[in-house]
């Protein structure tokens, strides 16, 4: 019986359990989360069908819970110049991240698997009562930087500033909002996760960010002057952020590991790779990673032939993806250039960003 450590209790930590106790029911797994049970927030995520067609083939019960809390739209509004064009036929669906961590939660549970809330861990810790230590402690990885001792990691970081709000208002469908101000552009990548809430992601280049003084008060007041911005979308919802602290302005990083395996640990989800968000597909990356690496456990063998075989066949698959987010966030750094665009060819060039090609 294989003895499992996950550090970190996220989407990739929660489905690795899935994964592993639905192939392997025997195996022992528990997982270390730093926060507690309560402090499970966040606001919506859009969930990619070639996810939670994976989902569905490896756990039909929590696929059908996911599904029970989820909301879809099919049409993309794009705000630009004062127009307004909206494309037809395009699907998407999405959840509260609250909502999909608490089925995944219950189901790692019902099958097996131990949560420890409140219990920051680390590999030193952890190694020697564990066979396998699972980094998945998310963006900010401890984990990483101990396997990245040896092997390169790659990071590329926006140019752009973003902030991850809610609105208490459910938009009907996914609405790219890009207003002009006296300190320059931003804009926001908005969409409905329940009956009464949406995501709203607003993003603006670093000079729109220095102009407004944004980051250096309480979080309140930017959020006042964001309402104002967006009061046309918004109409009387308000915005609301999970903290109060400035710090909840960042700037993306995306990051590659050239290796995601050394001795007894592995890493899954943001702790191995990230992807820019404008293409909403961190978490999908998260999924299939966990799900690879049960099935690479699964087929058996020595310990580190596996995972190098879930390397293996992480690599190409993440690689494509992080490809398209890469040129997605560099088409967003680049906006002052789209911006004089009229309004159809300035959705088109959008529509068509993640392909890398030129405006
Ligand atoms: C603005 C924004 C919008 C996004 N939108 C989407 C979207 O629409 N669709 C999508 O697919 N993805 C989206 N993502 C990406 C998605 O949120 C992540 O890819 C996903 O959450 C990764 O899951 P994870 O489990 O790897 O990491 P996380 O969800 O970050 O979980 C890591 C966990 O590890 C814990 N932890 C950290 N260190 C320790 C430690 N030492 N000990 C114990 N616990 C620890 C943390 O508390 C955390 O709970 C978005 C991201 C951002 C920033």
């Amino acid at each position: 019986m294989m003895q499992i450590a996950c550090i970190g209790g996220g989407v990739a930590a929660l489905y690795f359990a899935i994964a592993m106790q639905r192939r392997q029911p025997a195996a022992a797994i528990d997982i270390f989360e730093r926060d507690s049970a309560e402090r499970n927030s966040g606001w919506g995520i859009i969930l990619r069908e070639p996810m939670l067609a994976a989902m569905q083939r490896m756990d039909e019960a929590s696929h059908a819970a996911i599904l029970a809390r989820a909301v879809s739209w099919d049409q993309i509004e794009i705000r630009h110049k004062g127009g307004i064009k909206l494309l037809s036929n395009q699907f998407g669906r999405s959840t509260g991240r609250h909502a999909l961590v608490e089925v995944l939660r219950a189901r790692a549970v019902e099958l097996g698997c131990r949560i420890h809330y409140a219990s920051p861990a680390s590999a030193t810790d952890l190694a020697g009562s564990y066979q396998l230590l699972v980094g998945s402690d998310g963006i900010k990885s401890g984990c990483r930087e101990q396997i990245g001792a040896d092997a390169p990691i790659a990071r590329v970081q926006s140019a752009n500033r973003f902030i991850w709000l809610g609105c208490g208002k459910a938009f009907d469908r996914m609405v790219f909002d890009f207003q002009q101000t006296t300190h320059g552009p931003v804009w926001v990548h908005a969409y409905p996760f329940s009956a009464g809430q949406s995501t709203f992601v607003v993003e603006c280049t670093q000079q729109t960010f220095d102009g407004f003084g944004f980051g250096r008060r309480a979080l309140s007041s930017d959020l006042a002057r964001l309402e104002e911005i967006f009061a046309n979308l918004l109409g009387e919802a308000k915005l609301a952020s999970l903290s109060d602290a400035p710090h909840e302005w960042r700037q993306f990083e995306q990051i590659r590991c050239d290796s995601l395996h050394r001795e007894q640990m592995v890493l899954i989800g943001d702790a191995a790779h990230t992807a820019h968000f404008s293409i909403g597909s961190g978490t999908r990356l998260a999924v299939e990673d966990a799900i690879a690496l049960a099935d690479s456990l699964h087929q058996g063998g020595a310990l580190p032939e596996a995972l190098a075989r879930y390397q293996r066949q992480r690599s190409e698959a993440v690689g494509s993806i992080q490809q398209q987010a890469l040129h997605s966030m560099q088409w967003f750094d680049r906006i002052v250039e789209h911006y004089s665009l009229p309004l159809a060819a300035f959705s088109r060039a959008f529509l068509f960003r993640s392909l890398g090609q030129a405006a």
